[in-house]
């Protein structure tokens, strides 16, 4: 059977290939932070990680692994509900439910195990989802998974949203979920008037803030502190291996009883393995280092709007951003790819993106701002981008 099935894969690899598609991975050689060594010998600076607050290498997450690696050992062998739960564990929780302000919080592997085991469990098919266009694969497969009907709405359309709404009011319960940051253009879900239509047509509100987290709002608490409605929001998830230190786990946090329901009848929660120990406690110190000083917060806020600054004054094409992902538009695919490899060259790392990933016609740059870039840093960057900008004749 293989022999059939490989020259199948063979040739769907080959067409992949042939339509640019084709994904190889850079291999880096060092920590993970904004000054990295890729296994082709370049020193490079990093402006596409999700590294927000620069965390990912941080000595005082490294200490608290380090203790709890002594001290607790490497892996738990279990899911949560068996013998997979630690203090650790319930103190990580308890930090992400007082930073958000919300009731409760459930822990998961990751942000696309939170987004899997989130809907199933709450709906059934008297209900209805309403979901913006363009969330994030774990949302959609999420709702896959889920027999509640399905309404999409334009991104961040709220006249949209609110015909969605109207054709879902003959549903038991529903529910609007959206990004709080869109990773492609970098902006912000309306949260403001998506709160006042869940509140017109009787909706419950979940939002992802994997992104927005640690990013968006003047402390980094999110998309609800942004926009004032610490609460509010029925269900946030979120990842921890992004803006909040970077090596894995997501959760779901919000109104108690659904968290509670979650641990009930999440299957991502209920079987599979529970996050490491290490990943725990060095969570937990995580959150303390954010808390105690909003000294990464500003400056991740500084270095984006002096990014922002400096390429539009350069002449560059940018659009509207209220993150940390400045999306530098291009809007012809070979030339992303051809403006990257140069960029890369000048030692600047980043990754150009073009259909399918952003709408055809819209390639851009996409740079990701991080509290590890120094003015140095950043002041290189938007040297290399005009250079190569002059060079491809995208600015004058
Ligand atoms: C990155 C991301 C996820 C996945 O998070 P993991 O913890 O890496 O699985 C989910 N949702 C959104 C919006 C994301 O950007």
């Amino acid at each position: 059977m293989y022999n059939r099935f490989q020259e199948h894969l063979q040739k769907e690899l080959q067409d992949i290939k042939e339509a640019g598609l084709f994904k190889n991975e850079r291999v880096i050689t060092t920590p993970q932070t904004a000054e990295i060594a890729v296994s082709t010998g370049e020193n490079v600076l990093n402006f596409c990680m999700n590294n927000y607050l620069g965390l990912s290498n941080d000595q005082r997450l490294i200490d608290a692994a380090k203790d709890a690696l002594d001290n607790r050992g490497y892996g738990m062998s279990s899911v949560r509900f068996i013998c997979g739960t630690q203090d650790l564990h319930k103190e990580l929780e308890a930090k992400v439910s007082e930073f958000f302000g919300t009731e409760d919080t459930i822990l998961y592997a990751a942000c696309f195990d939170a987004n899997g085991g989130v809907f199933e469990p709450l709906l059934d098919q008297q209900d209805a989802i309403i979901s913006d266009s363009l969330n994030h694969a774990s949302i959609i497969d999420g709702v896959r998974l889920c027999k509640a009907q399905r309404y999409r709405y334009k991104n961040a359309d709220m006249a949209d949203l609110e015909d969605q709404l109207k054709l879902a009011q003959a549903q038991r319960f529903r529910l609007i979920v959206t990004d709080g940051v869109f990773s492609m253009d970098g902006n912000v879900a309306p949260m403001d008037k998506i709160m006042e239509l869940a509140e017109k047509y009787d909706a419950m509100v979940m939002v992802d803030e994997s992104h927005s987290a640690g990013v968006v709002g003047k402390t980094g608490r999110g998309v609800t502190e942004q926009y004032n409605i610490k609460g509010k929001v029925d269900i946030i998830t979120g990842t921890l291996g992004k803006a909040f230190g970077g090596a894995v786990g997501g959760f779901t946090t919000g109104r108690k009883e659904i968290i509670d329901m979650l641990r009930q009848r999440s299957r991502p929660y209920l079987f599979s393995n529970s996050i490491p120990p290490l990943v725990a406690k060095a969570g937990t110190r995580m959150f303390e280092v954010i808390s105690e000083s909003n000294e990464l917060q500003d400056r991740l806020h500084e270095n984006t709007a002096f990014f922002v600054e400096q390429m539009k004054a350069a002449g560059f094409d940018i659009k509207p951003t209220q993150s940390a992902i400045c999306a530098v538009m291009l809007y012809d695919a070979k030339l992303s790819q051809d403006f990257a490899a140069a960029l890369l060259k000048e030692g600047i790392y980043v990754i150009g993106f073009f259909f399918p990933v952003v709408p055809k016609g819209e390639a851009r740059i996409r740079v990701q701002l991080s509290a590890a870039h120094t003015r140095a840093h950043l002041e290189k960057a938007v040297a290399a981008f005009t250079k190569v900008g002059k060079e491809l004749n995208v600015i004058k």
